[in-house]
């Protein structure tokens, strides 16, 4: 075992998922180690030194959400967290335990792979791009992409900020539900869906072919910044 660079940690417990995820990463070029149960997996993290950690959260002997935290005690390898449940990942990301991305099973092998790839990339880049994209003028709630001026809601310009200052951070709806309406009007998650919709219509009209809003399927949304090549 030489260093990890381009090597990816599977951490999971059900051997047929973790050989489909290895074979598939194998195929897209990377070398894939499977550990199979949470308790051998910081330690095979640390001497591994891997370039990226997929991580079960349902583990024997230790579940992911340990292994993440002991993890972070020494390392800011990226981590996707794999669960079983949509809803666990809302608690998760409360819980800011520092994974990188979230999975959702069942998912297709092909998608964890573009995930993996994404993730790497981001790691890559270090800090993330985009600083003079986009600039946020609170006093006339207006956004400019790509130096062009965008007129947002009250609303719009508040989801945003929000998303904005964190780049690459995955906000779920209820979250940011509660940070737009902090007074806990009735709204349904749906609210938020539409005004993110609007407010990615206005910023691609103003700067075509840049996405700068994602959605992160069940989950919510991130702001993320395009390759700058
Ligand atoms: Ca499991």
């Amino acid at each position: 075992m030489s260093d990890g660079g381009d090597t990816i940690v599977i951490v999971e417990d059900e051997p047929q998922i973790a050989e489909l995820l290895r074979d598939y990463l194998h195929g897209s070029g990377f070398t894939a180690e499977i550990v199979g149960d949470g308790l051998h997996a910081v330690d095979a993290i640390r001497t591994i030194q891997p370039a990226l950690v997929l991580l079960d959260l349902m583990l024997p002997g230790k579940d992911g959400l340990a292994v993440c935290r002991e993890v972070r005690e020494f390392s800011r390898v990226p981590i996707i967290m794999v669960t079983a449940r949509v809803e666990e990942i809302d608690r998760l990301l409360g819980l800011e335990i520092g994974a990188d991305d979230y999975i959702c099973k069942p998912f297709s092998p092909r998608e964890v792979v573009a995930r993996v790839k994404a993730v790497l990339r981001r790691a890559a880049a270090g800090r993330p791009p985009g600083a003079g994209l986009l600039q946020l003028d609170e006093q006339r709630y207006e956004a400019r992409v790509a130096n062009q001026p965008v007129a947002l809601t009250a609303v719009e310009f508040q989801l945003l900020k929000l998303l904005a200052a964190e780049p690459g951070r995955i906000f779920s709806r209820n979250h940011l539900m509660d940070r737009i309406y902090p007074d806990h009007r009735v709204v349904s998650d749906r609210t938020i869906d539409s005004h993110i919709k609007k407010l990615r219509r206005k910023l691609e009209t103003a700067a075509p072919e840049m996405e700068i809003i994602h959605s992160v399927y069940g989950v919510g949304y991130k702001v993320e910044y395009p390759d700058p090549d």
